[in-house]
This record gives C-alpha cells, sequence and structure tokens, in this order.
C-alpha cells in the first residue's frame, strides 16, 4: 500500500471555490494541499467571457481568469496534485482520502468539487455551446439584448431566468415538456402578464441547428407527436445542475444531491467544509465560490488550531 499522507487540510477541487480556499489555507500558515481532477480552472474555465466579476472593467475569458487564479495560487505557495478523490472515510479524529493518486490523512477537508449545468444531451447542443447555446443567463443574457431567445425549463431557476431574459431579448421563449410550470404560482402569473414571453408547452427539443451560430431548435411536441422548426438566436437551459457528490453521499446531508452548510460552510460532519456551487446555494457564481472559499479555509484554520 502506498504511504499515507499526512496534511493539517486537503482542499478537493480547483475551481474558482477551491483555488481562493487554498490561498487563504496557505496565508493562515495551514499545512495544507489542493487536490483537483485535470488542470486547474473548474467550469469557468470554460467560460467564453466574465462580464459580471469584478475588477475587470472590459470583462476576462474564463480561461484567463483562471490562469490568474492558478498563477496567483502558485505565487501565494499553493501545493498543487492532480489527482481525483474517490472516496473519504473517518480515521478517529481525522478523514482519510482515497484518489487514484496517493492517499491522504487530514484533520480537515474542504470540498469545493462543484457542479455542472444538466445538458439536453441533443445533437448540435455540444457543438454550439459558446455559439447560441448558454447554461447561465445571469452570466451570458447580455449579449442578447433585442434578440429572440428561448430557455427550456419550467422550474423556478428556469422561469426566474426567463423573467430576467425578457427584460433584455426582444422574444423570449420559454419551452416546457409539461402542461403546466413546476414554478411557483406567483412566478407562473408573472410570465402571463409579460408580453414578450410565449410559453412552448409539451415540447422537447431534438435538435440544435446551425453552421458557426445557433439558427433554430427542432421541437417535438409529446402530446402531438408533431415536429417543428423555431428560428432563435440564442438557447438557454435550464433544466438544473449536476453537483460531483457521489463519493461522499453517504457521508453528508445532502439536498438534491447538493451539500447543505451552515454559513460558516460547515457540513453534517465535523472537520468537513464544503464551498461554492457544490453546496445549496441560492446563487452559483464565481464571487459568490470564492466568497465560500475565503469563508470554509477561516473556518478549516479555527477547527485545526483548536484541536493543535
Ligand atoms: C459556460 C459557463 C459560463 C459561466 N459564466 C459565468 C459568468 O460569466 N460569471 C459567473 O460569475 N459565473 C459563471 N459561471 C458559473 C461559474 O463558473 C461557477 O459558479 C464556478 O465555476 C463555481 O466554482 P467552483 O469552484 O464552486 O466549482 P467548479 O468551477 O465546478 O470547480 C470544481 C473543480 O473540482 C474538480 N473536481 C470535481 N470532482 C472532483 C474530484 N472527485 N476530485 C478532484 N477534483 C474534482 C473539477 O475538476 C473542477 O476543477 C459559468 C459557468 C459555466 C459552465
Amino acid at each position: 500500500m502506498s504511504e499515507v499522507q499526512e496534511r493539517e487540510v486537503v482542499i478537493i477541487g480547483g475551481g474558482a471555490a477551491g483555488l481562493t480556499a487554498a490561498m487563504y489555507a496557505v496565508r493562515y500558515g495551514l499545512n495544507s494541499v489542493l487536490l483537483t481532477e485535470g488542470a486547474p480552472g473548474g467550469q469557468t474555465a470554460t467560460a467564453a467571457t466574465i462580464e459580471n466579476y469584478p475588477g475587470f472593467p472590459d470583462g476576462v475569458s474564463g480561461a484567463e481568469l483562471m490562469a490568474r487564479l492558478t498563477q496567483q495560487a502558485e505565487n501565494t505557495g499553493v501545493e498543487m496534485e492532480s489527482v481525483r478523490a474517490n472516496a473519504m472515510e473517518r480515521d478517529g479524529e481525522r478523514w482519510q482520502l482515497l484518489t487514484d493518486g496517493p492517499s491522504y490523512s487530514a484533520a480537515a477537508v474542504i470540498l469545493c468539487v462543484g457542479a455542472s449545468p444538466r445538458r439536453l444531451k441533443v445533437p448540435g447542443e455540444e457543438e454550439l455551446f459558446g455559439h447560441g447555446v448558454s447554461y447561465c443567463a445571469t452570466c451570458d443574457g447580455f449579449f442578447y439584448r433585442d434578440r429572440t431567445i428561448a430557455i427550456v425549463g419550467g422550474g423556478n431557476t428556469a422561469i426566474e431566468e426567463a423573467l430576467y431574459l425578457a427584460d433584455i431579448a426582444e422574444k423570449v421563449y420559454v419551452i416546457h415538456r409539461r402542461d403546466e410550470l413546476r414554478a411557483d404560482a406567483v412566478l407562473a402569473q408573472r410570465v402571463e402578464d409579460t408580453d414578450n414571453l410565449e410559453v412552448i408547452w409539451d415540447s422537447v427539443v431534438t435538435q440544435v441547428n446551425g453552421d458557426d451560430l445557433i439558427e433554430s431548435v427542432t421541437l417535438h411536441n409529446q402530446k402531438t407527436g408533431e415536429d417543428s422548426t423555431l428560428k432563435l438566436e440564442g438557447l438557454f437551459v435550464s433544466i438544473g445542475f449536476e453537483p460531483n457528490t457521489e463519493f461522499v453521499a453517504d457521508l453528508l446531508e445532502l439536498e438534491d444531491g447538493f451539500i447543505v452548510t451552515d454559513q460558516r460552510m460547515a457540513t453534517s460532519q465535523p472537520g468537513i467544509f464544503a464551498a461554492g456551487d457544490v453546496r445549496v446555494t441560492p446563487l452559483r457564481q464565481i464571487t459568490t465560490a470564492v466568497g465560500d472559499g475565503a469563508i470554509a479555509a477561516d473556518s478549516a484554520h479555527k477547527y485545526v488550531s483548536e484541536r493543535r
């Protein structure tokens, strides 16, 4: 069996939350390591342009922002290992971490493993991602001023995003697979009251069409069985997120797969903290992820200091 590496704090996940938590951990003088699957950067590295992260008046590409943050973490002295965490278990007062590389033993663990927007999984979606297909209305809605767009979904988040987009775009279609919205009645009423919002009921997107940019989507009406084409310039997909929590599902209190924390980012287990998109939170953004990461490191520092 390979040697177990001992640390005061292990941070898992190299996105905005994890890189921030790791920098704070180093600055608190904690003996720590950041484990991340593949290269650091997380979801943000895949975003074409970030316009709502403070300090970049002309916007910044997601790749550049995360390259800068990674550089900053390295300059701060963060130790980074490119491994995937596969399992976690209690070992007395400490936590044992099994990865596809070495094993780790830590007094505290900060989980920053993120979540991924659920995909439609239809032809054309992946090819036109960033070319009209988006998973984040707050991030990309601004680019669709006076355009015709659609949002897929019928829950509270999708409808809140549809109402937000209706203030920007000329016309917003809501494509929903059922004959009534799952969203709260008050939101559903606002949809009815908004002139440039139109719901396309009982329908699913079966294909996203376009060469370099999205041009239309193919819709299938589940009740009538009819297929149709809807011309549009943008497609927002808002059908939920999939948190990367399978490896801690039996260990921690979860809500819809997301980790429940208090405002100090403490989870249901002593010494385990969570930050960023992976936790139950009202807003999943870079700003909130870095804030969570800083708080989680502060909490881990207090937890470890009390036990030294
Ligand atoms: C296309 C797109 C555009 C966006 N645009 C914006 C925007 O304009 N503004 C904005 O504020 N937000 C935007 N967001 C949202 C923002 O990217 C997220 O809120 C942010 O990335 C959350 O950071 P995080 O660190 O919590 O998680 P993530 O960025 O998801 O990072 C999680 C990290 O954990 C790693 N990981 C997962 N499981 C394991 C494991 N078992 N072991 C080791 N490592 C693991 C992953 O590889 C990844 O590096 C966008 C998101 C997307 C997808």
